[in-house]
């Protein structure tokens, strides 16, 4: 589409941290593009326009107006800057909508957790805006070469494309997660101006629904995911969530590549939240931050006993059931537990009364809390994901950086990204962690008593702690990945 040199691409996305983040595709959507403009590519994010991306970009001007688009209703594009920090900036697409983005509650939810019910309008909304900045019918004159797409949400922009015969750029769909697929009633075909014909399973009909998720699965040139272990996964049952054929089908257009995470921001040595910075050369200085966690959470202070963290959505995928199960067992062993999360009402109470009956040695958090976050990475001596099936993951990464060696259930992302801890992998100056499967209570439970082990064995820990450290997470071969898909794909 584009005719400069420049590799040209539209990031479309529903969050980005900081201004908008309920998990990990909030993070990945500012690390990701930040380490693409570093190979000197032109990335610009699309985004909704919610009251905190209004409030929080920069440098606003109005770009074009979308009035006569179907159903929709009219929006304003603008064009922004969001900051990340003093010296990392991206350009912005918003798309101001009012009737549909400036409400309080969450990108997807009202405060009480229902999704909104004008979910397809609004994502809709998106991936139509992203399909026609995407062509020569354009309004502005930055023409992208390729269009990222990043979960269900601008799913129908592929479709969009598809049916449109200009010129248009090449499309990549990321899966975050394929079990949020974005499914809605058939009308909703008509409604958001897609041909009746794509209501075939050739297209965006999933089990007599329409589906943004498989729309882009179907349209987009090439599909990529956050590990190369899921990418295997997603193809066959369960964990296809019923889209294993279409992705078996598309193997050789689907390429899993791993995440990295923001190191300048994750950094134990500079970390403004932590109480005391450290590196993997002094490590004694990380017992401060673990001092004060367990002050600020009134739990025993005490530097000997164990302490494990969870930072996380509180859900059956996280496995959090598994921990409330297992955690009446883990303080008697004797160790502690920090839960930082929400989502569930019924797990978080659970979780709750644990920490009222054992006030010294289990507390929870019930929140989202970026810089307590921080600190729970730093102070606790082992994080625990015992997550049914992981993407990527994020924790276990930020954990490693943070000496502070993970226990994950051998899935996904956690099983490329951890290498467990053996008298070979120790041997090797592999050992970053502790995997586990099935993923039971009984299978969580011995590997967190293996890592107690370990703890108390401190030369051994030490090693894992600066094993972990020393691992290269950063966004570069990740964002290189891309750039040869990108590359591959412009034509
Ligand atoms: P997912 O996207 O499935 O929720 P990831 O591990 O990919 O899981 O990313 C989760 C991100 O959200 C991480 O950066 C994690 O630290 C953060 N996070 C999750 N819950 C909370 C919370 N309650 N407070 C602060 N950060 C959180």
């Amino acid at each position: 589409m584009a005719s400069s040199r420049k590799l040209h691409v539209l990031f479309i996305t529903s969050e980005v941290y900081p201004l908008c983040k309920t998990g990990g595709l909030g993070d990945v959507s500012a690390a990701l593009p930040i380490a693409l403009r570093e190979l000197n590519i032109d990335v610009k994010l699309l985004l909704p326009g919610y009251p905190q991306v209004l409030a929080g970009v920069k440098y606003k001007s109005k770009v074009a107006e979308f009035n006569e688009l179907q159903q929709f209703p009219s929006s304003t594009l603008l064009l922004a800057r969001l900051s990340l920090n003093k010296s990392e900036n991206i350009p912005v697409f918003v798309i101001d909508c009012p009737g549909l983005f400036n409400r309080e509650g969450g990108p997807y939810m009202d405060t009480l957790g229902r999704e909104w019910p004008d979910n397809a309008l609004r994502f809709g909304l998106l991936s139509k805006i992203g399909a026609i900045l995407s062509s020569d019918a354009s309004p502005i004159a930055w023409h992208p070469h390729i269009t990222h797409c990043n979960d269900w949400q601008s799913g129908l922009t592929p479709a969009y494309l598809h049916f449109y015969h200009g010129k248009k750029a090449a499309t990549v769909m990321t899966i975050h997660n394929l079990a949020f697929q974005g499914i809605f009633p058939p009308g909703s075909v008509v409604q958001l101006g897609l041909p009746m014909d794509s209501f075939d399973m050739n297209g965006v009909e999933y089990y007599g629904n329409m589906s943004f998720l498989k729309a882009g699965l179907y349209y987009a040139d090439h599909i990529t995911t956050v590990s190369a272990n899921y990418a295997h996964e997603i193809q066959k049952e369960p964990l296809g969530f019923g889209l294993q054929g279409l992705l078996s089908t598309r193997r050789n257009n689907l390429t899993g590549i791993t995440n990295g995470i923001a190191i300048n921001h994750w950094n134990p040595t500079t970390d403004s939240y932590l109480t005391k910075n450290y590196s993997s050369k002094k490590l004694s200085d990380k017992a401060a931050n673990k001092h004060t966690l367990q002050q600020l959470m009134g739990l025993t202070i005490d530097a000997n006993t164990p302490l494990f963290g969870v930072i996380s959505r509180l859900n059956h995928q996280k496995g959090t059931d598994l921990l409330i199960q297992i955690a009446p067992q883990l303080i008697k062993i004797p160790a502690q537990l920090i839960v930082l999360g929400s989502d569930h009402a019924e797990l978080e109470h659970q979780l709750s009364m644990l920490a009222q009956t054992y006030p010294e040695a289990i507390a929870v958090r019930i929140g989202f809390d970026e810089a307590l976050s921080h600190l729970i990475e730093a102070g606790v001596d082992c994080f625990l994901m015992p997550s049914r099936f992981e993407p990527c993951g994020l924790n276990q990464m930020y954990s490693q950086r943070y000496g502070t060696p993970p226990i994950v259930h051998a899935t996904g992302g956690l099983l490329d990204t951890v290498v467990d801890c053996t008298p070979t992998t120790l041997a090797e100056g592999s050992a970053s962690g502790f995997l586990f499967e099935p993923v039971t209570a009984n299978s969580l439970l011995d590997a967190i008593r293996r890592a107690v082990q370990t703890f108390h064995n401190k030369k051994t820990w030490q090693q894992l702690q600066k094993n972990g450290m020393a691992k290269d997470f950063s966004w570069n071969a990740s964002a290189a990945a891309y750039q040869k898909i990108y590359s591959s794909l412009v034509r």
